[in-house]
């Protein structure tokens, strides 16, 4: 028998009409004799209001009972999938991760998989049933509750073809694949055929939503092909698998661009040598992720200024680290937090020289002024005002004959 994971997203399952057409979907699979395994989100919306409750009560939420509230959204739409299963005719239950276990290690609301008990599902499967999974949960060795981190739904997928050696593992969301760029806000963007791990790896921690970082390194580590596609339209998605060489003969595969960055410029600090660490240490202590990082050549090798960006939700926690940080003088503290991240992605840039100089001059054209650079072997990311980013990724998706 062979087995498929399907995944149904937030928006799919976010009303009852689409909890409907998600039972529709299983149906087909059942019937064509496949063992189905069904993981599903929260309804769209609810998770954001959960964390939304929590915040009016406390600053300072308790992080595990903050997992124990975040998970019950999986809980009732599992249920409602189930139930509607049940009422067409089908061995169907909703399962908990707790009930399977599924056992997770790491901190709490960015939890990690690490193992999946196969016997209950497998067994209920034997006897013609279809588990529906809750996704974006498991449970620590301390038997509490854990959460994956947003869009964690996607990890549960990825991890469940794991375990269950799955021959097909389905993304259904509200778009039909991965595509050159977020087609909600670019109308030019097209439809990726296959895409490798690499890339998606770097569309999705530069912004690309449509899949949890993490369910892509999930992916990658354990060599778990799987496809994105439509939960609304029948046709083909996206396959994303192991693949060194470009899939196709474009450079770039696709252009993405972040929401809620902030840049932050230390002016005047007293150059010697330790003093990026003393900057960046309490920072990481304090949980806060510093992504893009450049330090100016002093002129006078006294004084430097340092810039670097963040979440803006760190921001104020960021501005309090510094200016209480004892180990370190400067002159000025300043931040925006109205710039965005454009990067461009693509197994192409290695053996196509050039395409650093491409993507500024184009920039450069429009008269959008670069702040910051950070690269890597496939990428390269600008840091420009937010009111760019639109015509920015237009520009770049024309340049690299994406359109
Ligand atoms: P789900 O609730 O199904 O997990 P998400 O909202 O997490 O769905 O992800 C799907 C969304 O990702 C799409 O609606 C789309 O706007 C956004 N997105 C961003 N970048 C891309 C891209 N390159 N290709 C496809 N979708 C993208
Ligand atoms: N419901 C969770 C979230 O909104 C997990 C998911 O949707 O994958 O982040
Ligand atoms: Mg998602």
């Amino acid at each position: 028998m062979k087995t498929v994971v399907l995944k149904f997203g937030g928006t799919s399952v976010g009303n009852i009409d689409r909890i409907k057409r998600v039972a529709k979907i299983i149906a087909t699979y059942k019937k064509k004799k496949f063992g189905v395994i069904v993981v599903s989100s929260a309804m769209s919306g609810i998770t954001n209001q959960l964390i939304k409750q929590t915040k009016e009560l406390s600053k300072n939420f308790d992080a595990a009972e903050y997992d124990v509230l975040l998970s019950t959204g999986e809980q009732a739409s599992c249920a409602l999938i189930a139930g509607r299963l049940k009422h067409l005719g089908f061995k169907a239950r909703s399962w908990m991760s707790w009930q399977i276990p599924i056992i997770t290690e790491g901190s709490y609301s960015s939890s990690r998989i690490n193992k999946i008990n196969k016997n209950k599902i497998s067994n209920f499967m034997k006897s013609g049933g279809i588990p529906i999974i809750t996704g974006f949960q498991g449970i620590n060795s301390e038997n509490r509750v854990t959460t994956l981190g947003r869009g964690g739904t996607d990890a549960s997928a990825i991890m469940l073809a794991k375990f269950f050696n799955a021959d097909t593992c389905d993304i259904f969301t509200d778009v039909d694949g991965v595509y050159t760029t977020d087609p909600k806000n670019h109308l030019k963007a097209k439809k990726i055929d296959k895409i490798s791990y690499d890339e998606m790896l770097e569309m999705a921690s530069l912004g690309a939503k449509v899949m949890q970082p993490a369910s892509v390194q999930d992916a990658k580590l354990n060599n778990i092909s799987f496809s994105v596609k439509s939960s609304f339209k029948k046709i083909k998605g996206t396959l994303i698998t192991n693949n060194k060489k470009a899939f196709s003969d474009q450079i770039i595969t696709g252009i993405t661009s972040t929401k809620n960055d902030a840049k932050i410029t230390i002016i005047g600090v007293k150059d010697k040598p330790g003093v990026a660490a003393s900057i960046f240490k309490p920072l990481s202590l304090n949980q806060i992720n510093v992504d893009m990082v450049v330090q100016n050549i002093s002129l006078n090798s006294k004084e430097t200024d340092l810039t670097f960006t963040i979440k803006s939700e760190d921001l104020k926690k960021t501005e309090k680290t510094i200016k209480q940080n004892k180990k370190i003088s400067f002159r000025k503290f300043t931040y925006d937090s109205n710039v965005s991240k454009v990067s461009i992605i693509g197994v192409g840039m290695i053996t196509t020289p050039g395409i650093t100089y491409r993507m500024f001059q184009a920039l450069a054209s429009k008269k959008i002024n670069i702040m910051v650079i950070s690269t890597s072997e496939i990428k390269i990311s600008v840091l420009i005002s937010n009111k760019y980013v639109k015509k920015a990724i237009a520009t770049l998706h024309k340049e690299f004959k994406l359109d």
